[in-house]
């Protein structure tokens, strides 16, 4: 049976959009969108392709989302061509059918029929649409939000695509996401002999107790939205090869996702106090990739959560765990953030696939949020 939202999935699907390339996707969202009367503003940076999108006037409704897709990896393992949708067992295959070309069809498809009912709806709904969320991202959402910042727009609601959910559509919305954190040392030591020891001083030795320490510190215990911050080691580099050289500098990289009971100035503060306690001489260099957001219940938690009763009869769980998301650059807009999207299991793998009937879902879902916040 013919079903608008697989169709354009599959569409978007054969587009090979390698995070930042968009090949040719968002042309064809763009045309979907002018043709129910969205006023339609490309926003590229660099190399990222972006639009802006509005229909209507006042209290908006945004729905954002990303083209782009991670790499296909070793594509004689995919049962079928990564970029050639196909449908087996009712389940959607290719790259970016879950995270999330599926999604965005079932978006544009849900403001087709929302603004074939309510041609005259109240508000504006709107689209944010990149090209690169999954590599970089420096071209994308971020220089979007700080476009439309600069020229006062407002966005009050915002409904993020990514796929949230476990086993079935809507059992998990995510409304907020960990701060993420990245420290860059080195622990300087003096390179030598191992042989004569006392001419050396080890950076490995010297920092494996504060290593431990690192390790073993609890740094929050969380909240009721928030798991506890996490820290992990990522990467360790030191020596130069050989069995007989003490190295001259150890490099250790660990990352902090980090819940809204801290900081990442006070993140800072408690690494440079415990690197200071055991006495090392080192290099610290510190990348905020994203402050931890959180939006509490209020008109769009409870749009999204009627929706989904509505849908598929299940309350769902709101959480804040997973990885980040351009969610954390609209929150900074003031606006109220939450992500629904298909089931996550198989994204950035090898035979990605979703439920072609959860994507009808969704698409319905998404459909009666816009009913309950623009009529
Ligand atoms: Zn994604």
């Amino acid at each position: 049976m013919f079903c608008p939202v697989i169709e354009l999935a599959q569409n978007l699907i054969r587009c090979p959009s390698l995070s930042p390339n968009d090949a040719g996707c968002q042309a064809l969202l763009m045309a979907r969108l002018e043709a129910i009367g969205f006023h339609i503003e490309p926003m590229n940076f660099g190399d990222t392709q972006n639009f802006w999108a509005t229909r209507g006037q006042g209290k908006t409704l945004a729905f954002a989302g990303h083209t782009d897709v991670v790499p296909v990896g070793d594509e004689r393992k995919w049962i079928n061509s990564p970029f050639e949708p196909t449908i087996r067992d009712g389940l959607l295959f290719g790259r970016g059918a879950a995270d999330m070309k599926g999604s965005l069809a079932a978006m544009v498809v849900a403001a087709e029929r929302f603004v074939e009912q309510h041609p005259h709806h109240s508000g504006r709904l709107a689209f944010l649409i990149t090209s690169d969320e999954e590599a970089s991202g420096i071209n994308g959402t971020v220089k979007v939000v700080e476009q439309l910042m600069a020229r006062q727009e407002r966005v009050e609601y915002c409904l993020v695509g990514e796929p949230s959910s476990t086993e079935r559509v809507g059992d998990v919305v995510k409304n907020g996401r960990r701060g993420s954190i990245t420290a860059n040392l080195t622990i300087h030591g003096v390179q030598g002999h191992v042989a004569y020891p006392h001419l050396a001083d080890n950076p490995v030795h010297r920092a494996l107790p504060a290593l431990q320490e690192l390790a073993a510190t609890e740094w929050d215990q969380g909240n009721d939205f928030f798991p506890p911050t996490s820290m992990q080691i990522a990467n360790v580099q030191a020596g130069t090869g050989s069995n007989n050289v003490i190295p001259g500098e150890l490099f250790v990289q660990f990352n902090f996702r980090f819940s809204t009971e801290l900081t990442d100035q006070r993140i800072r503060e408690r690494v440079a106090q415990l690197l200071d306690r055991h006495q090392l001489r080192y290099t610290l260099e510190w990348n905020l990739s994203g402050q931890p957001f959180l939006t509490e219940k209020g008109e769009l938690v409870d749009a999204v959560v009627d929706a989904i009763q509505h849908y598929n009869e299940i309350k769902p769980e709101l959480l804040t765990n997973g990885g980040t998301s351009d969610g954390r650059f609209i929150a900074r807009m003031g606006t109220q953030v939450v992500e629904l999207g298909p089931v996550n299991a198989t994204i950035h793998k090898i035979n990605e696939c979703v439920s072609a009937a959860d994507l009808q879902t969704l698409s319905r879902m998404y459909q009666r949020i816009m009913q309950l916040l623009l009529t």
